[in-house]
């Protein structure tokens, strides 16, 4: 008896994610700011359910991941953890700084993500981490597998891959 496995795909364009950021590359370069129109896709594998003979909700599924890419949308992505970028926030402002470059945004126009770079790679590991939580918490769903793509450009985009 051959084994089966089953995959399930959710990728939309309201899954789009308009955001500015810039990243530092080769440990002590900076880019210069500038936006994508970021796309996610999100997949999940498991057994079928029983009852319902899916994997799991395409509705669901969509409805969770939107909720963190909505939140994401229309703001300025800033990692929080950059070894060169530093990132003050005050409750009016963020300050970024890169050597002699100085950046201010209204607080409520900037997203800060505790993570190192605003590279692809590791926003779509803040999206599965936040997704992960919210199937657990709002669906009462750990997926087997759970990856998460994350466009940046037509043809370029990273993906992160989460098993339980
Ligand atoms: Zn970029």
């Amino acid at each position: 008896m051959p084994t089966e496995r089953f995959k399930v795909r959710v990728t939309k364009d309201h899954l789009v994610f308009c955001c500015g950021h810039f990243i530092s590359y080769r440990g002590h370069q900076c880019e210069r700011l500038h936006g994508h129109n970021y796309r996610c896709a999100v997949e999940v594998e498991g057994p079928l359910l029983p009852d319902d003979f899916y994997v799991f909700d395409f509705i669901a599924l969509k409805k969770r991941t939107k909720e963190i890419t909505d939140e994401l949308d229309h703001h300025m992505l800033l990692a929080t953890n950059n070894p060169v970028i530093s990132v003050a926030p005050t409750p009016q402002c963020v300050q970024v700084r890169y050597e002699d470059r100085e950046w201010l945004f209204p607080r409520g126009d900037c997203i800060l993500l505790p993570i190192e770079n605003t590279t692809a790679e590791l926003i779509a590991r803040y999206i599965a981490g936040r997704l992960w939580e919210s199937l657990k918490t709002n669906e009462n769903f750990t997926p087997e597998v759970l990856r998460v793509e994350v466009e940046e450009a037509p043809g370029q985009s990273a993906t992160v891959e989460w098993r339980a």
